[in-house]
């Protein structure tokens, strides 16, 4: 039998939704999480690289609007684990200097209300949580941290070694990525890499697998899929959220909560509050849905014959590199990654006039990278409501010339590791995989909604704890930094919830 009411009601099974059911499943509190989507289950299309790269077989078949009402396909996957069932794994923690804002030529990123060293030991409870692979020690800017990662790095396969031996002989400093994977679990399934493809329980460590099915042992911890939150509900001065009203099986339902927690997405999460009476209290800074953020991002692909590319999953190492600074005493650029490999069936996405036999012959010779740089928050890259439609609005770039100068670097760099030809693209916005910043922290409740704790400053029983609370979106993958401030507002909640739970 569902709960009838909940002690605690959270909204979205991903990355925060999921860490807060797991932290919280001790208390032995009512504890229900509402998710949209369903679980994903096992196909083949799953490992197939045309239905994940060239298909729309797992887009979303809701819609988002651009400012000119043109329709298109929502950016996120809506599912039981959220993003993080189609998500690359990779685990970073943010940079030291990311929470103190950081200096460009086109402005300044936001400092955050709190510094790195109050979330460093939450950093070390999410890598615990979801399993990071790495080595720590091979990164030039990895902040201070009280232990290493708890499992050895996932090893280069030979083309791999052979690539990080050519950035090392140009004077650079590959680094073991941080990676949520169990690779033999995962490879035993399919030989195909994990980058993009989604997981139906088979070794990555994603929200599902690592916190939300652990969390349902429990019995007081509930999972109710195919609930679709439309608003939350506020008592009438709007300083307690009283439940949350969602559609499933085709009717309107009202769930009862002592402390709601909203975690359905930086963005679909600005578009549920917008639809909620908040103006007044939690959106009286008017920041709602404003300074959406998702990195500038490109590929990079380097082209060398003498090169052969036999890797499955390839996404081993990043260059760091360019992060605190250009190479050279400049402005920081941002991070560079590998992709997972790219394939001739993944090539043919991007270039649909080409036999993919062609492309699957030149993709022997190539290596893929990933390269995002930090983008600022401005509040004309927002998320609004009209009438029922979520409007994006994130036509804004920021920062984009660092991007540039990123992209330029690297290519410099490919071809004096040999890759003399190479070729990028940038990202486009509609499916903002690195979203954040739209419900944002800060210490002034006028210009942001939600304090350090993810908590808003005017409702003490309502949390976010997706990518949401960023005050900035640095230049690496958020996930770990959504799960660390997900795991240190759970500590909060549970003073908030006080004697009301049982332990
Ligand atoms: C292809 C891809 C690769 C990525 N790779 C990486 C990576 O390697 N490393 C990294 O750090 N990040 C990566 N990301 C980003 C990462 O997945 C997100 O940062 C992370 O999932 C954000 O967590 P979240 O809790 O904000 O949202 P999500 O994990 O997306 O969770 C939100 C949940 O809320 C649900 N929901 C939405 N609306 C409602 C509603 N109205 N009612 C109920 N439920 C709702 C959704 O269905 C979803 O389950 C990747 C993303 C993509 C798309």
């Amino acid at each position: 039998m569902p709960h009838p009411t909940a002690d605690v009601a959270i909204i979205g099974s991903g990355m925060g939704g999921a860490t807060v059911a797991h932290a919280l499943a001790s208390t032995g509190a009512r504890i229900t999480v509402l998710e949209r989507g369903v679980q994903i289950p096992a196909a083949p299309e799953n490992r197939d690289p045309r239905a994940v790269y060239r298909s729309d077989h797992f887009k979303s078949d809701d819609s988002w609007f651009r400012p000119d009402g043109t329709a298109f396909a929502a950016g996120n996957h809506f599912n039981v684990g959220g993003n993080t069932k189609f998500y690359g794994g990779v685990l970073y923690r943010l940079r030291e200097r990311d929470f103190d804002g950081v200096a460009y030529p086109e402005g300044e990123s936001r400092a955050w209300p709190i510094r790195y060293a109050e979330l460093e030991p939450w950093y070390q409870a999410a890598e615990r949580l979801y399993q990071v692979r790495g080595d720590a020690s091979q990164d030039p800017t990895e902040p201070p941290r009280q232990a290493p990662l708890p499992f050895p790095a996932v090893p280069d396969e030979p083309a791999m070694a052979e690539a990080r031996r050519r950035m090392q002989a140009i004077g650079l400093h590959p680094s073991a990525l941080p990676l949520g994977i169990d690779l033999k679990t995962w490879l035993s399934h399919g030989s195909t890499g994990w980058d993009g493809f989604p997981d139906a329980r088979e070794g990555k460590m994603d929200a599902e697998n690592a916190a939300l099915i652990p969390a349902l042992a429990s019995p007081n911890v509930e999972l109710r899929s195919g609930a679709k939150v439309t608003r939350i509900l506020f008592a009438p001065d709007g300083k307690r959220a009283t439940g949350v009203e969602f559609e499933s099986g085709g009717q309107v339902h009202t769930l009862r909560a002592g402390l709601v927690v909203l975690a359905a997405g930086a963005i679909p999460s600005a578009g549920i509050l917008l639809a909620s009476d908040v103006d007044k209290t939690i959106n009286r800074s008017g920041q709602v849905g404003h300074n959406l953020m998702a990195h500038n991002q490109s590929i990079a692909i380097g082209f060398d014959w003498r090169f052969r590319n036999d890797a499955v999953y390839q996404k081993t190492f990043a260059i760091n590199d360019f992060y605190l600074d250009d190479g050279a005493g400049g402005p920081p650029l941002g991070n560079i990654q590998l992709l997972g490999r790219v394939d001739g069936a993944i090539l043919k996405a991007g270039l649909p006039r080409v036999p993919e036999w062609l492309l699957g012959q030149v993709s022997r010779h190539t290596l893929d990278f990933f390269l995002n740089s930090e983008d600022l928050p401005d509040p004309r890259n927002h998320v609004r409501l009209d009438g029922k439609r979520l409007v994006l609005d994130f036509q804004h770039r920021t920062n984009l010339s660092t991007h540039d100068r990123l992209k330029a670097r690297w290519k410099q760099a490919l071809a004096e590791a040999g890759f003399k030809r190479s070729v990028s693209m940038l990202f486009g916005r509609d499916g903002p995989g690195h979203q954040c910043g739209t419900i944002r922290m800060g210490a002034d409740p006028t210009d942001s909604p939600l304090n350090g704790w993810c908590q808003a400053h005017d409702c003490a029983n309502l949390f976010v704890t997706d990518g949401s609370p960023f005050a900035s979106a640095a230049a690496v993958n958020p996930a770990l930094t959504v799960a660390a401030l997900a795991l240190r507002a759970a500590q909060r909640m549970r003073g908030e919830m006080g004697e009301t739970l049982g332990s």
